[in-house]
């Protein structure tokens, strides 16, 4: 995995999201591996969220629902079709959705294409931490933009 960073960055290159089996998670609670999804949180030294990025195949459910303690997720579905259930009520997915559950919400979502994986984004972060700081906390840096310190691919 090609890998830059410095003082103020971190920066991965995961490869096509076509070939994302190549990562392999294993949850300490399940008895198999999950392919397909990668978590950024380690990678990137994230300090305030969780991120991970994920490929179900064709024809697959999430074997179990889940809620969480503290956080809520955000899911991003990118690529693909589907369906997505939260305490029992079930909608379709595509390319595009993007849904907020809150820590609480018994989720599970599986991919209903005979053909095509389902990819998504999942974003965890402490409910109730954001600020609202948006437009407000970012701050201009009075310099000319420049393009000369490339970096090798
Ligand atoms: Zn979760």
């Amino acid at each position: 995995m090609n890998r830059k960073s410095g003082p103020h960055f971190t920066a991965v290159d995961l490869g096509p999201l076509s070939q994302l089996e190549q990562y392999t998670y294993q949850h300490p609670l399940l008895p198999r591996a999950t392919d397909g999804k990668v978590f950024l949180n380690q990678l990137l030294g994230l300090t305030s969220s969780e991120i991970s990025v994920n490929k179900l195949p064709p024809r697959t459910s999430m074997p179990f629902y889940h809620t969480h303690r503290v956080n809520e997720e955000i899911y991003l579905f990118v690529k693909g079709e589907g369906e997505f259930q939260i305490d029992g009520k079930v909608f379709p997915i595509q390319e595009g959705t993007v849904i907020r559950v809150a820590p609480d919400g018994e989720r599970c979502w599986r991919n209903t294409s005979d053909t095509d994986s389902l990819y998504y984004i999942v974003i965890q972060a402490c409910a109730g931490s954001y600020d609202g700081h948006t437009v407000e906390d970012g701050v201009g840096v009075q310099k000319r933009v420049s393009w000369v310190g490339k970096e090798p691919a």
